[in-house]
């Protein structure tokens, strides 16, 4: 038996079969070599990474202030990948214009880096940041600024103005809309419908 066989033999006796595979690729059509080239859907697993992921943990909170009666707004601030705060609107609550779910959440991050600067750090929001948001926002240096559904009463990333992005501020957020759009308008919708 020659070397070059053993080592073939060695590589079949640790073949990992190819459903093992299947985990780590979503949404794709694939041909499973163990089943007969039988093709196979995959159901889209979730990438604990995405802005989807995070869209979804701003979502949770939203629906805490549905809970307690406040317009459903949530937001998370994540820094290399964690989720660093977490808050919802709590405007009702608390009885403070000031307390919308973004300000709360820069505030609950600035205590955790233990620096007003957010420097890299994505904030991801359910709806488009109103003008006092987003002035926080550029004041506090966020990275990016990530928002499911557009506001066009008072939206400050795009709708009504941009200030995430003024030129003459000394600071411009990057901007990521739409994801996860249909829930966050949803939820919004399903509430004020709610309350009619
Ligand atoms: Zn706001």
């Amino acid at each position: 038996m020659g070397a070059g066989l053993k080592a073939e033999q060695g590589r079949k006796a640790i073949k990992i079969p190819s459903w093992v595979f299947f985990g780590i690729v979503c949404g794709r059509r694939l041909s499973c070599v163990d089943c007969a080239n039988e093709p196979v859907i995959m159901q889209p697993l979730i990438d604990l990474q995405s802005d989807e992921f995070f869209m979804g943990e701003a979502l949770r909170m939203a629906r805490r202030a549905w809970e307690q009666e406040e317009v459903p707004v949530g937001a998370v601030v994540v820094l290399e990948g964690r989720v660093i705060a977490r808050a919802y609107n709590q405007v009702e609550q608390l009885k403070d214009a000031t307390a919308h779910a973004e300000i709360l959440a820069i505030t609950q991050a600035e205590a955790a880096v233990g620096d007003w600067r957010l420097t890299n750090c994505q904030l991801y929001v359910t709806k488009e940041p109103c003008p006092m948001c987003a002035g926080a926002l550029v004041h506090a240096r966020v990275d990016r600024v990530i928002f499911g559904c557009a506001s066009p009463k008072d939206g400050a990333a795009g709708s009504l103005m941009n200030l995430l992005q003024h030129p003459g501020l000394n600071h411009r957020c990057e901007i990521t809309s739409g994801v996860r759009q249909h829930d966050c308008s949803a939820m919004l919708q399903s509430f004020f419908r709610e309350r009619r």
